[in-house]
């Protein structure tokens, strides 16, 4: 089962949507990472990769496509806030964890 949460910035308070996990999967084994996208913030992507595909960790890409316009986007590290660009982002505690497939 994957998980998701909303990670906000201790400096600007910037907040992104419920984003996973560095290459996590739920049921369904898809991988999906964190991107950057320049136009949609934080997403997340998937990698393309199958869970169950014993060697899929060594076949990680450092640029996935945005699942909004497809937009080949950077990994994002989950600490550098894309807003003021410090590295203060973290898992907002007070959010819900939220459990998908
Ligand atoms: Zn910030
Ligand atoms: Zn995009």
């Amino acid at each position: 089962m994957g998980s998701a949460s909303v990670h906000r910035c201790r400096s600007c308070g910037y907040e992104t949507d419920y984003i996973t996990l560095d290459f996590d999967y739920g049921m369904s084994a898809v991988v999906v990472t964190p991107v950057l996208c320049a136009t949609h913030g934080v997403m997340t992507a998937e990698t393309g990769l199958m869970a169950w595909d014993t060697d899929w960790e060594s076949q990680k890409a450092d640029e996935y496509p945005c699942p909004e316009c497809g937009e080949l986007s950077p990994r994002w590290n989950r600490r550098t806030c894309p807003q003021c660009g410090k590295k203060s982002m973290g898992i907002w505690r007070d959010s819900p964890v939220m459990m998908w497939d």
